[in-house]
C-alpha cells in the first residue's frame, strides 16, 4: 500500500495551513481504516481565502492577461495532474473506494477539462451592436470575480477540475471547498496552479465541514458566483444563501436517471451499458443509470442479462484492482452503504424482487453487492428516490408513451436514455424526455464537450461544453457617443 502523509493541510494564499476547526480523519471505505488527516477549516480561514482570491481579483493579475496565455497556464494544470497521475489515482482509490483503474480514469478526466477549458479561453469574444452614425457599441464579457466551488466526494479530482479550469480560464479566482469525505487528492489541483504560475491567492483549497465551511463560503459577502455540486437539499441551503448576496450560482444536483429500452433495442450491446451506467464508481455517479424501463415483450429477456451482468462483477479493495476489467470497488462509506441497503429493503417490503445482489458481502469495508431489482413500479420510493449507490431498478412499459411518461416522472430531470434500432422513434423520445442530456444508444455518450445539467430538481445551469463558460462571466455592454 503507498505511504500515505499522515496529515494534509489546506492551501490559503499560496501557503499551506492548519485549519481554524482543527483536524478530521480521512477512511479507507475499503477497510475502514483511517489513513490521514486533514486540517478542517473554519469560517477565519474561509474569510482569509476569499480575501486572497479577492485581492487577486482586484489586481487584475489574471484579467489584464492575453486570455490565451492564461489558457496556456490551465492547460499547464491539466498536464501536471497528467504527471503526477500515478500518485493521485492511488490516493483517489484510497479515500474514496473506486478501483485503481477508475481512478487512473478520473485524473485522465480531470486532465481533459483543463486542456480543453484552457483551449477556450480566447474564445470569450463579445459583439459589436449596430446603433447608427452616431454610436459604436461593443459588449465584453467579464469575470465575475471570486467563484466558490463546493465539491461532492463521488468525484473529487474531476469535479474540481471541471469548474476550476472554465473558472480560470474565463479569469475567476476560486475558493474550492473540498469534500470532508474525500479531501486529500483536492491538494494536486493546488499545486498544479502554482505549478503553473497562478499567483498565490488565485487558487485557494479549503477542507471543511459542509454545515461550518460549505454555509461560510456560500453565504460569504465577498463571493461572487457559487458553483455547487452535490444533493439537493444542500443545493436549496446554496441557492438561498446566493440569493441573499444576489449572486447567480449553478446548481448540479443529483437524479433517477432512466434508460428506455424499446423492443427493437439491441440487448448484447445494453449489457455494456448496464455494466458502465450504474456499477461505474459504484453506481455513486449523478447521471447514473438508475432505472430502466424495458418494453414488456423484453422484460425477462433484460432482467436476466442485467443479472449476469451483476454477478460478473468481482467486488473487493479498489486498491488491489488495478486493471481495467469487470470489478467494482467499495462504496465512499458505511453509511451510504447502509442507506442503499435500507433502500432495497424498503422497495422489497413494496413488493420489488432482488434478481440480484441486495446484501452486503462477507468481508469489512463498505461494499454492495451489485444489485437488480425486478417488479419495480413507478411508485415505489426506489423508483424515485435517488440511491446513489449500485443498485439497478427495472421497470416494464407496454407502449413508447407510457415509457417516456414513467421516465418523466420523478422530479428529477438530469439525463435520460433511449435504446433502440429506429432513430425515428430515439429522436421522437429525446425531444419528449425531460432530462438535460439524452443518451441514444450508448449511456454516458458525451464528453468534455457536451453540455451537461439538470431540468426540474436536478438543478440548474450547464457544465461543461462552451456553455459552462458563460457561468462565469458578466455582460458589459459599452456604448460610445462619437462627434461629427
Ligand atoms: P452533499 O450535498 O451532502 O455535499 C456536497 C458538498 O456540499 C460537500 O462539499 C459538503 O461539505 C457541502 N455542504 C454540505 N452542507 C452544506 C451547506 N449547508 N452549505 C454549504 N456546503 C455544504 O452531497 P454529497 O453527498 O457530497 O454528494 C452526493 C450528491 O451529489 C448526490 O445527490 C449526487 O447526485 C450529487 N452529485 C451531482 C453531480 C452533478 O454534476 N449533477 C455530480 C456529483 C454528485
Amino acid at each position: 500500500m503507498a505511504d500515505v502523509k499522515p496529515y494534509w493541510q489546506n492551501y490559503i494564499d499560496g501557503a499551506w495551513v492548519h485549519g481554524g476547526a482543527g483536524r478530521i480523519d480521512v477512511t479507507d471505505p475499503a477497510t475502514g481504516e483511517r489513513i490521514a488527516e486533514h486540517a478542517l477549516a473554519d469560517a477565519a480561514d474561509v474569510d482569509r481565502a476569499v480575501g486572497a482570491a479577492r485581492r487577486v481579483h482586484l489586481s487584475g493579475a489574471l484579467t489584464a492577461m492575453r486570455p490565451i496565455e492564461r489558457g496556456r497556464m490551465v492547460q499547464a494544470m491539466g498536464r501536471y495532474l497528467l504527471d503526477h497521475k500515478d500518485e493521485i489515482a492511488c490516493i483517489l482509490t484510497l479515500e474514496q473506494g473506486k478501483p485503481l483503474w477508475e481512478s487512473h480514469i478520473e485524473v485522465e478526466g480531470a486532465a481533459l477539462y483543463f486542456e480543453y477549458y484552457g483551449n477556450q479561453a480566447s474564445t470569450v469574444e463579445g459583439r459589436s451592436i449596430p446603433l447608427g452614425a452616431g454610436y459604436m457599441d461593443w459588449t465584453e464579457y467579464e469575470p465575475f470575480g471570486v467563484s466558490a466551488q463546493i465539491i461532492p466526494w463521488n468525484y473529487p479530482v474531476e469535479m474540481t477540475a471541471r469548474t476550476l479550469s472554465a473558472a480560470l480560464a474565463t479569469g475567476n479566482t476560486c475558493v474550492i471547498k473540498s469534500p470532508e469525505m474525500t479531501p486529500l487528492t483536492n491538494a494536486w489541483l493546488a499545486r498544479a496552479a502554482e505549478a503553473a504560475g497562478f499567483p498565490p491567492g488565485a487558487v485557494n483549497v479549503i477542507c471543511g465541514l459542509g454545515r461550518a465551511a460549505g454555509a461560510a463560503l456560500a453565504g460569504h459577502r465577498d463571493v461572487n458566483q457559487i458553483v455547487f455540486t452535490g444533493s439537493v437539499p444542500t443545493g436549496i441551503a446554496i441557492a438561498t444563501a446566493a440569493a441573499r448576496n444576489v449572486v447567480p450560482c449553478v446548481l448540479e444536483l443529483g437524479g433517477k436517471s432512466a434508460a428506455i429500452v424499446y423492443d427493437d433495442a439491441d440487448l448484447d450491446a445494453f449489457e455494456n451499458d448496464i455494466r458502465w451506467g450504474i456499477y461505474f464508481n459504484a453506481g455513486q455517479v449523478c447521471s447514473a443509470m438508475s432505472r430502466v424501463i424495458v418494453h414488456e415483450s423484453r422484460h425477462d429477456e433484460l432482467v436476466e442479462r442485467a443479472e449476469k451482468v451483476a454477478k460478473s462483477l468481482s467486488v473487493g479493495p479498489g486498491i488491489e484492482r488495478t486493471e481495467f476489467g469487470a470489478n467494482m470497488g467499495a462504496m465512499v462509506s458505511d453509511g451510504q452503504r447502509d442507506r442503499a441497503l435500507g433502500m432495497i429493503a424498503r422497495a422489497e417490503e413494496q413488493g420489488a424482487r432482488i434478481a440480484a445482489g441486495g446484501r452486503k458481502p462477507n468481508r469489512p469495508g463498505a461494499f454492495l453487492e451489485p444489485t437488480v431489482l425486478s417488479g419495480v413500479t413507478p411508485d415505489m420510493d426506489i423508483a424515485q428516490q435517488e440511491v446513489f449507490g449500485p443498485v439497478l431498478s427495472v421497470l416494464s412499459s407496454r407502449e413508447d408513451a407510457q415509457a417516456i411518461e414513467i421516465a418523466n416522472g420523478t422530479d428529477y430531470g438530469l439525463v435520460a436514455g433511449v435504446f433502440t434500432a429506429d432513430l425515428d422513434r430515439a429522436t421522437l423520445a429525446a425531444r419528449q424526455l425531460r432530462a438535460g442530456q439524452v443518451f441514444v444508444n450508448e449511456w454516458y455518450a458525451g464528453g468534455v464537450e457536451t453540455p451537461f445539467g439538470g431540468y426540474g430538481k436536478s438543478g440548474y445551469g450547464r457544465e461543461k461544453g462552451r456553455e459552462a463558460l458563460w457561468n462565469y462571466v458578466q455582460t458589459k455592454n459599452i456604448a460610445i457617443r462619437l462627434k461629427g
